[in-house]
């Protein structure tokens, strides 16, 4: 039980979510790590969403938005962390969710799967039919959905890895990241990186596309054309001291 007045307390009430889900086989043992590695970067960055965030976070929301064919790709962590809204913003956006694993096993996949319907979401991609390859990937992290990734032209990846980012660059997708480390290869890679806590930047995206979803054209490409990855990672950077 975490008192109410812990200073830490929603970053270990986080903690308890993502064990559950470690628990029910959503998550794999590196995905505990990698927590871990976010929450220290949440430290540094005073565990709230910060203003360079935020200016990415409606950059995201402008492009996805824009996007013809956007897709949310789900690793286990952002399954057992954020289920209900990721739920919740394709249903804003009428997008796909599609399941995509570092570490995959159909096991795991399908209990995602399984996950994600309880959190409302009708169709998920990437499970039984993840027969397309990512060009210039290796092994079980290149499979992806016809349906989804391969096809999108703008994908999502929160908590993604540097590889696999890089790649859904190279095959010409608009790519925005939620990454807590802005100096990550992962950040750096995407068109759009959120450096916020995923829990945290979902909600405020979803906010962002309620806004902007009756805007023109034309107002959503002028939010992307002013916006600059580069600078905002920088001043995240800067925000941090290092
Ligand atoms: P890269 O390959 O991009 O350099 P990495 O090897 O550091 O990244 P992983 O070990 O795959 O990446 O870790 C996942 C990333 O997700 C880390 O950068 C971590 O900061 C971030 N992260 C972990 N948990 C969260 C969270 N809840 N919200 C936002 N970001 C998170």
């Amino acid at each position: 039980m975490i008192p109410e007045n812990h200073p830490r307390r929603k970053s270990l009430l986080l903690r308890e979510r993502l064990i559950e889900g470690y628990k029910r086989g959503l998550v794999s043992d590196e995905g505990l790590i990698a927590h871990g590695r976010g929450e220290a970067f949440d430290y540094l960055i005073g565990e709230r969403t910060r203003e360079p965030a935020k200016k990415a976070i409606k950059a995201a929301a402008a492009a996805l938005l824009l996007a013809k064919n956007p897709v949310i790709s789900v690793n286990g962590n952002v399954a057992a962390l954020a289920a209900e809204s990721v739920a919740e913003l394709a249903k804003e956006l009428n997008c796909k969710i599609e399941v995509n694993l570092f570490y995959r096993t159909e096991d795991r996949a399908g209990r995602i799967e399984g996950h994600l319907r309880n959190a409302g979401v009708e169709k998920v991609l990437g499970v039984k039919d993840a027969y397309a390859r990512i060009p210039e990937l290796f092994s079980e992290r290149r499979k992806v959905s016809v349906e989804g990734i391969y096809l999108a032209d703008c994908v999502l990846i929160p908590l993604e890895d540097g590889d696999r980012c890089e790649a859904l660059v190279k095959m010409g997708k608009r790519t925005i990241a939620i990454d807590l480390n802005p100096l990550s290869r992962t950040a750096r890679k995407a068109h759009i990186t959120i450096v916020d806590e995923l829990t945290r930047a979902l909600p405020l995206l979803i906010e962002e596309v309620k806004k902007l979803r009756y805007k023109d054209k034309a107002h959503l490409k002028s939010i992307l054309k002013k916006y600059n990855n580069k600078k905002v990672l920088e001043e995240m950077r800067k925000l941090i001291n290092f």
